[in-house]
């Protein structure tokens, strides 16, 4: 499939919304001139069934604001997905200011484009803008820059099932700087690429994660509940190894015992014995996850007992159940888990694990507005 009538009238509709003798809000006013930039532009010519997780399909615009002391941010643009300019003296290259975010965009069944808690996403930016010395970007503006990128890419859209438009926000600090300090400007910025479901089918492929016994993620008073660029990198050393020994990824322990699991490079982690789940709690040193406080809210809501307290890694190796929890793939169950050359098998080869398939049926039901979203976290664009 690749022309998108369904599409391209819900663009044309959301012009025909916004005449431009209209008052209209920003969004609006971004919107519009990005549907017809859109219009202009040949549609996307994306073949929706090879979709991976890359930038091979990288949306057409993206958003760009600016931050100066003098006149803080400024209103926000659309504009072609491109290179940004910044000095080698630029605070990011040098001292790392910098945070992101991962969301995405998808089709629901009623046939519009939807977000998923981007309020979450909103406060979260803010909380790391905070930790990292930036200025916040207003969660109002956070939030209608989200839409007017979504509304600005609805050809990168896959069909429903077929995957959905990732969006990467940045908060960076591009001005230049010699000493230590913080950025005397910033730079917020929103591209998106067309990526493919992770589970096709939904049939979820259970992992194998190794016990990281080395290294830690993060450590009390450090920035492990940020998502902060320079998070990352320092897993990729245990992540690489780990893969060429077979394993998916890592689990991370606590920096002070070694004893309670923290998370996996870029999920959050779930075990789950009987009717009992527990999470790790959310103390500064793992990331606030979106999807983890859903599926928290979630759970219990399905009657679940769910714990948000210290889990020890020996009880996640007698647990019945072990899951992950992340945007890009919703809900992964854990097939093994190894510790100090133990491995414990939680389900039959190829087989994902009851709560894990439960969770993710539920949660990609609310997500896509095949269920309905009665805690209230679906939010339309068009
Ligand atoms: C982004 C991320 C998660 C998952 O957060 P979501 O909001 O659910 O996508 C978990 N752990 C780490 C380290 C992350 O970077």
């Amino acid at each position: 499939m690749s022309n998108r009538p369904l599409l391209q009238s819900r663009a044309q509709c959301l012009r025909r919304c916004c005449p431009p003798a209209a008052p209209r809000s920003r969004l609006h006013t971004i919107a519009a001139a990005a549907t017809v930039a859109g219009e202009r532009r040949s549609k996307a010519n994306i073949d929706w069934d090879t979709l991976g997780f890359g930038l091979k399909d990288v949306a057409g615009s993206m958003y760009v604001s600016e931050w100066t002391q003098d006149k803080g941010w400024d209103q926000g643009k659309l504009v072609p997905y491109g290179p940004i300019t910044i000095m080698p003296s630029a605070q990011v290259l040098n001292y790392g200011q910098a945070i992101f975010e991962g969301m995405k965009a998808q089709e629901s069944s009623k046939g519009r484009v939807v977000v998923f808690r981007p309020d979450q996403n909103a406060a979260r930016f803010k909380a790391g803008a905070a930790r990292m010395s930036m200025p916040s970007v207003p969660e109002e503006q956070f939030v209608e820059a989200v839409k007017a990128t979504v509304a600005a890419n609805l050809d990168y859209v896959p069909p429903i099932g077929k995957g959905s438009l990732y969006l990467r926000p940045l908060l960076l600090g591009t001005g230049p700087i010699l000493g230590l300090g913080p950025a005397p400007s910033y730079t917020f910025t929103i591209f998106a690429a067309a990526v493919g479901a992770y589970f096709k089918g939904g049939q979820l492929t259970p992992i194998d994660l190794l016990v990281e016994e080395r290294f830690h993620r993060a450590a009390p008073g450090g920035m492990g509940g940020t998502k902060a660029a320079g998070n990352y990198s320092p897993v990729l050393v245990t992540q690489l190894e780990a893969k060429k020994n077979g394993f998916a990824d890592v689990v991370y322990l606590d920096a002070k015992t070694d004893t309670y699991l923290e998370e996996v490079s870029s999920c959050n982690i779930f075990v789950v014995k009987g009717r009992t789940i527990k999470t790790p709690p959310l103390q500064g040193t793992i990331l606030p996850g979106v999807t983890r406080r859903s599926i928290v809210e979630l759970a219990r809501s399905r009657g679940y007992d769910v714990h948000e307290e210290p889990v020890t890694v020996h009880e996640a190796m007698e647990a019945d159940e072990v899951f992950t929890t992340g945007t890009a793939v919703v809900v992964s169950s854990v097939g093994s888990m190894t510790y100090r050359g133990q491995r414990k098998q939680y389900t039959e080869p190829g087989q994902a694990g009851k709560v894990a398939l439960e969770m993710y049926a539920n949660l990609t039901d609310i997500q896509t507005e095949r269920a309905e979203d009665k805690f209230g976290w679906v939010v339309p664009i068009n």
